[in-house]
């Protein structure tokens, strides 16, 4: 049998995929997100995972074709295209990269350190980001905001209408954290416009395995191993991963580092994209949520898989 990259066999991976479903599916712990009107409405029982390896070999259980609007996880290739554009040292001086330990919409965390969004995986850092992203208006902004994740996906994604509008009418916080910068003279556009966009990037449609080809992208320099296209170099998806390892589980990214071992995003309609540097990734989704806002039935599938699958990145053997 051909083997996934590092990965084992083929059949021993599916083998592994149905695993992790068959023991989580029955979990009952976490609440559907309510703060969006249209995300209440979600399944509860829903359970897809995807595995993509970097060689395009793909393992699916459960949902893994429904649909689920991105959301935070969004955050993630938006920022390795805003890194690929602008740079290293600008995305340090201008954004920042370190947690904030306070949750994803925290007005305070801007607060506490004199106006710095602090990093791209927050609401006020991935505001920020959003408004880096090369484009003349606003119009031009998002169309390379949808290009560019579709590259990541390898197929066109549609924004979810519904869910945009429903955001549109909740999203005051945002609306109050992009003034917010604008005070600090950290957000140069008008903010209103860039939390339109912002509120569009998380309203993109996807699903587990759209999740798994994106995350596989970053865990292979920036190719997608599906359509071969270099979406974003290898520099950019390397400093990405070391956003996603120290940011991209909200305020428990430590906690999650320390069960799963690798780089991760999460978005409260409970999508989970796990990636293992040169070897794969994977996506999750399932729509009961911890108190933080991370999926319950996707941290737990990613921790078994990557304990069964031999992917933490700091393990020696
Ligand atoms: N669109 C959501 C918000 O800005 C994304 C939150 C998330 O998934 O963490 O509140």
């Amino acid at each position: 049998q051909a083997s996934t990259g590092d990965l084992p066999a083929k059949s021993h991976v599916d083998d592994l995929i149905a695993d992790a479903h068959a023991r989580y599916a029955g979990l009952s712990d976490g609440v559907v997100a309510d703060y969006i009107p249209i995300l209440a409405e979600a399944e509860p029982s829903w359970f897809g995972l995807t595995l993509v390896g970097i060689n395009g070999s793909t393992h699916s259980a459960g949902d893994a074709d429904i649909t689920f609007s991105i959301q935070s996880i969004s955050k993630a290739f938006v920022f390795a295209l805003v890194c690929e554009e602008v740079g290293h040292a600008a995305i340090h001086d201008r954004i920042g990269v370190n947690n904030t330990g306070l949750p994803f919409n925290s007005v305070m965390a801007v607060e506490l350190n004199g106006g710095n969004p602090m990093n791209s995986m927050v609401n006020a850092g991935a505001i920020a980001t959003t408004a880096l992203m090369p484009g003349r208006t606003i119009a031009a902004k998002w169309e390379n905001i949808r290009n560019g994740l579709s590259r990541f996906a390898g197929r066109a994604l549609e924004m979810d209408d519904t869910v945009y509008e429903s955001e549109m009418l909740t999203n005051q916080r945002n609306k109050a954290i992009a003034r917010l910068l604008q005070s600090y003279k950290r957000l140069d556009p008008d903010p209103l416009d860039i939390v339109d966009i912002y509120t569009r990037q998380c309203a993109l449609s996807v699903t587990a395995t759209d999740l798994a080809i994106m995350g596989s992208t970053l865990a292979n320099g920036g190719v997608n191993p599906i359509t071969g296209e270099q979406v974003v170099s290898a520099w950019a998806s390397r400093d990405t991963l070391a956003l996603l390892a120290s940011c991209g589980l909200y305020e428990r990214s430590g906690e999650w580092l320390f069960e799963v071992g690798l780089p991760a995003k999460s978005g409260v309609s409970g999508g989970i994209v796990a990636v293992a540097p040169g070897k794969g990734a994977l996506g999750a989704f399932s729509p009961p949520l911890d108190s933080a806002g991370n999926s319950i039935r996707g941290q737990r599938a990613c921790a078994y898989l990557s304990r069964s699958l031999g992917l933490n990145l700091f393990a020696s053997s």
